[in-house]
């Protein structure tokens, strides 16, 4: 696999970040994913601005123009061969001399590194069909979610607690109500009604989430934005998720319990073609 690291392609082997760079010691990096079908990067003007955002919450400096990114995706996809999969791309704040928790004055370059993962058949994974189980766990990450930091410990940690119960997945509760999945935006159906929560610094603005509330919008569909319980999820007609990797994802299970049906309802998988359909055509 061809990488690129710091305006350089390489070949993996040859890829090279300093033992002393932030994003290993302190985590103190942002990403992004960005899906490919048929060759073509997915939502990537969102993933862009999200970055932005991300970089400028974390007063981390700029790696590289826009043009250039967008560049260096195309680049990648080209080089790898990728038709279908997706780019992660991470930016640190560099490697200072010495290890310390203030960041460095004056500041070092920033690290940019940016790698592909071929997923062939990444839209027509069966899990769509058989939909995916969670169980809730209580949200233990930072509280400024809505950074796209590489901090994942937590959701790793999530991940784990899951699949020891035999699940898919984990919804994190906080409070008493759910934030998300641990790298998902998580949604229930009542009726003619999606809901999911509200925006802010307890969840990530998920790039999929804003184009699937505004293609529910555009085919009225009732958007909900706000807290739900897992009570309230539990007696839904139907669940799903969200994510630039799974798209529209089902949720058939939760805690053990079916919801809805204890199959993947008309809704999501509404939602996941329109999804499918329209990113395919605004894919760059
Ligand atoms: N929430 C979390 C915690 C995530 O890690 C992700 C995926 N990175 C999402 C939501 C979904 O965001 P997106 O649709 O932009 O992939």
């Amino acid at each position: 696999r061809i990488v690129h690291v710091n305006g350089t392609y390489v070949p993996e082997e040859e890829a090279r970040v300093s033992v002393f760079d932030r994003g290993f010691l302190m985590a103190d990096g942002v990403y992004e994913v960005t899906s490919v079908l048929g060759g073509k990067l997915v939502d990537f003007p969102g993933h862009l601005a999200r970055l932005r955002r991300s970089l400028a919450e974390l007063d981390m400096a700029s790696p590289a123009t826009d043009d250039d990114l967008l560049a260096i995706h195309r680049e990648l996809v080209a080089r790898n061969g990728i038709t279908d999969g997706m780019v992660y791309l991470q930016v640190t704040r560099g490697a200072p001399p010495d290890r310390d928790f203030a960041y460095p004055n004056p500041p070092v370059p920033p690290t940019l590194v940016l790698f592909t993962q071929s997923k062939p058949g990444l839209a027509d994974s069966p899990m769509a069909k058989t939909g995916m189980t969670v169980v809730s766990i209580p949200d233990q990450r930072w509280a400024r979610r809505d950074i796209k930091t590489v901090q994942l410990l937590y959701p790793s940690m999530g991940k784990m607690m899951a699949k020891a119960q035999g699940a898919d997945d984990a919804w994190m509760v906080e409070d008493g109500v759910v934030t998300e999945g641990t790298s998902n935006n998580a949604y229930i159906v009542k009726g003619n009604a999606i809901i999911t929560r509200d925006l802010g610094p307890h969840i990530l603005s998920g790039i999929t989430r804003a184009a699937v509330l505004r293609f529910a919008r555009e085919s009225q569909m009732q958007v909900e934005e706000r807290p739900f319980t897992i009570e309230e999820a539990l007696t839904a007609d139907e669940a799903f998720v969200t994510s630039a990797t799974t798209f529209v994802m089902p949720v058939v299970r939760l805690d053990g319990q079916p919801i809805g049906a204890g199959r993947p309802g008309p809704v999501a998988a509404r939602l996941r073609e329109i999804y499918l359909e329209e990113s395919r055509k605004a894919a760059v």
